[in-house]
């Protein structure tokens, strides 16, 4: 069986091939990722648009297919039409800069990671510390780990969601198996600029300055020097909260039932 590779940089990006590289030491790969960077697209689907496949051939044999459409259109696409069999593990990844706290909400990454986990495949989502001058090493780990996942097993409808600091193996501090950060976004997180006719407009900041917090959350693991590893669930019910949501006692004016 074959591991699904995608990721939300596009299939030219030298993460995905770093990870092409390490996998396919002991596994078949294939490739199915966006044509053009579809970073921060989030879970997104594409509805009112053709996908269109092309294959990829890359000069050291690796080959791939092209897909015109968001990471998640990847992995629906590979699991229901591209692949003979289902893929023995979906990776996505390399993201050349962390997908940590909030931002899992966001992330293309972490989203094709999702889409495995959704139909009970193990998966993970890996990313780097930007810039990502240790790609190939960071595959090197995500490959050992990937291959640790398949052994132990997930739960269906988890995923790992790995971070590594842009540093040699050899540098980092050790492994941080974390929780998600919840630390609020920056409200004021977009600077406002003039275009040459002087009418304003708004980009999005790349840093977002980061408040104390938690220890044991994955934004502190990476900050702190290690790889940081969250388990993150599909099942978005907050289970905490049922019963006293039961005891709310909301009710559909007229109706007869006694509700459930
Ligand atoms: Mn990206």
């Amino acid at each position: 069986m074959a591991v699904l590779l995608t990721n939300d940089d596009g299939i030219h990006a030298p993460g995905l091939w770093a990870l092409y590289e390490a996998l396919s030491i002991r596994h078949e790969v294939v490739v199915v990722a966006p044509e053009v960077e579809q970073s921060a697209t989030g879970h997104g689907l594409t509805l009112y648009d053709p996908l269109r496949v092309k294959p990829i051939h890359m000069g050291n044999g690796f080959r791939g297919h092209a897909v015109s459409g968001k990471p998640v259109d990847c992995v629906k696409l590979a699991l229901g039409e591209l692949l003979e069999a289902l893929p023995v593990m979906v990776i996505s990844g390399i993201n050349p800069g962390v997908n940590l706290g909030v931002n899992l909400h966001y992330s293309g990454t972490v989203a094709a990671a999702r889409e495995g986990a959704i139909h009970g495949i193990p998966a993970m989502a890996v990313s780097i510390q930007a810039p990502g001058k240790h790609m190939a090493e960071a595959a090197r780990f995500a490959a050992d780990l990937a291959d640790r996942m398949l052994h132990q097993g997930l739960p269906a409808g988890t995923l790992l969601n790995v971070n590594l600091p842009d540093r040699p193996l050899d540098r980092i501090r050790g492994i941080a198996i974390s929780r998600q950060d919840t630390t609020r976004p920056e409200k004021k997180a977009y600077e406002k600029r003039l275009d040459p006719r002087q009418r304003s407009y708004y980009w999005l900041e790349a840093e977002f300055p980061r408040p104390g917090r938690d220890t044991g959350v994955d934004v502190d693991a990476v900050d702190q020097e290690f790889i940081s590893i969250t388990p993150v669930k599909c099942d978005m019910t907050d289970h905490e909260t049922l019963a006293a949501l039961r005891g709310w006692d909301i009710r559909v004016p007229g109706a007869t039932g006694d509700g459930a």
